[in-house]
């Protein structure tokens, strides 16, 4: 796997799952849009195959999100079980917040791939759109660390 050396290898996106996080992000303005991503590890990188809207239940939905729990608990039953979460942000640019690192810590280890939205500014590009992933560590003291790591998005061609 030389073609990546020295980068993150990139986060793949079906277009389906690109237009469907563009449509989702819009749908639900001025609101924060949330779901889950279904893919696999693939041949360098993580490709996402599908995408999984989730209701929002936040008290406060213009700045923040919560995936309904009966949204979340089907998806977390899901075989095999969603790789990544995406949410938007309607009103900031698409960079993590300090609330979205807090929350973190609370996703299964099989979240691997945390993308956010925010409003394109043109109708050809209807979504701005920024990959992560997620890094769990240990410190030397032995607790759990997880942080996000830019990673490069593709959209695949078919
Ligand atoms: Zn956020």
């Amino acid at each position: 796997m030389t073609a990546f050396q020295g980068t993150v290898p990139p986060i793949w996106l079906k277009p389906s799952v690109y237009q469907a996080l563009g449509k989702h992000l819009a749908s639900v303005l001025p609101h924060e849009a949330c779901g889950v991503l279904l893919g696999a590890a693939a041949a360098g990188g993580m490709r996402i195959d599908t995408y999984l809207p989730m209701r929002n239940v936040a008290p406060d939905p213009l700045h923040a999100f919560v995936p309904h729990p009966a949204d979340w608990i089907s998806a977390l039953y899901l075989a095999p079980p969603p790789i990544g979460l995406f949410h938007s942000h309607p009103l900031a640019a698409p960079q993590p917040s300090s609330a979205d690192l807090d929350g973190l810590t609370g996703l299964g280890d099989h979240f691997a791939v945390y993308l956010i939205g925010a409003p394109g500014k043109e109708p050809a590009n209807p979504i701005l759109l920024n990959g992560y992933s997620i890094q769990r560590t240990r410190t030397e003291g032995g607790e759990r660390s997880v942080s996000l790591i830019e990673t490069p998005l593709q959209v695949l061609l078919k």
